[in-house]
């Protein structure tokens, strides 16, 4: 049984809809890319699975329950949580604060303060400093750090390389790597096509709202990602 599984979800911003139809599944353990061009309709299909979306129709699962309508609070609390494109922090207030949010919301179990500071000791030193005096770097660490904090089953990640020079984009996605080790279930939203294949076992590549392509991450996909991101699949 797949762990997430959308059917035909379409969503809209008032009269504008954003995605088209869009069904996929994600099993226990796997890591799925989500690429496409700015504007595809990657960042709406990440909020609707956190039950951040705006109307939505279709289904959306998680381990076999029905999850359309819950909110964002009892998705954290049944395992889903997200790492938002641009990080979102609470900039006033100090990297532990911003950790213990995640806390909050989640449950219990192995990913508390001392875990995060274990896979990223770069933010360790810096616990009582406020957020935005960090680089985009430690912020993007403190981020996927706080979404950790959640235990999440399932974590969805957008954009994380956004702004980040490629040293800490490797950094951090040496992360993720050690995240997909412990069998962390992973969607992933990534620019840069070639890391997404990396980084993945399967991809979705989106067109304007809708799925075009989707298939194993073998680096002989890239071709043909890069022509269905274009439209010309
Ligand atoms: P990006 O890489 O730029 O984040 P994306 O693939 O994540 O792109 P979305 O951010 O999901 O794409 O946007 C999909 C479409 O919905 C775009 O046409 C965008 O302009 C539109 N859109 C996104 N957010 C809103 C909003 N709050 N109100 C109206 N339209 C929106």
């Amino acid at each position: 049984m797949s762990m997430l599984e959308i059917e035909n979800l379409d969503a809209r911003y008032g009269d504008f809809q954003a995605l088209f139809g869009i069904s996929l599944n994600v099993r226990r353990g796997e890591t799925i890319a989500l690429v496409g061009a700015n504007g595809a309709g990657k960042t709406t299909l990440l909020r609707a699975i956190a039950g951040l979306g705006q109307y939505h129709a279709g289904v959306l699962r998680l381990n076999g329950r029905d999850i359309g309508s819950a909110s964002p609070q009892e998705l954290a609390r049944m395992g889903i949580s997200m790492v938002p494109e641009g990080r979102r922090l609470f900039t006033g207030m100090s990297v532990a604060e911003n950790l213990m949010i995640g806390a909050d919301l989640g449950r219990g179990g192995h990913w508390v303060r001392d875990a995060v500071f274990d896979l990223f000791p770069e933010i360790a030193v810096m616990a009582h400093r406020p957020a935005g005096l960090l680089s985009g770097g430690q912020q993007q660490m403190v981020s996927l750090g706080r979404a950790l904090m959640t235990n999440p089953d399932l974590l969805l990640v957008d954009e994380v390389s956004l702004g980040l020079a490629p040293v800490v984009v490797d950094r951090v996605y040496a992360a993720l790597a050690q995240l997909k080790e412990r069998k962390t279930t992973l969607v992933v939203v990534e620019q840069d096509i070639r890391r997404a294949l990396d980084v993945s076992d399967r991809f979705y590549c989106m067109l304007s709202g809708r799925v075009a392509l989707a298939g194993a991450s073998a680096p002989a996909a890239f071709d043909a990602v890069s022509r269905a991101y274009f439209g010309e699949a």
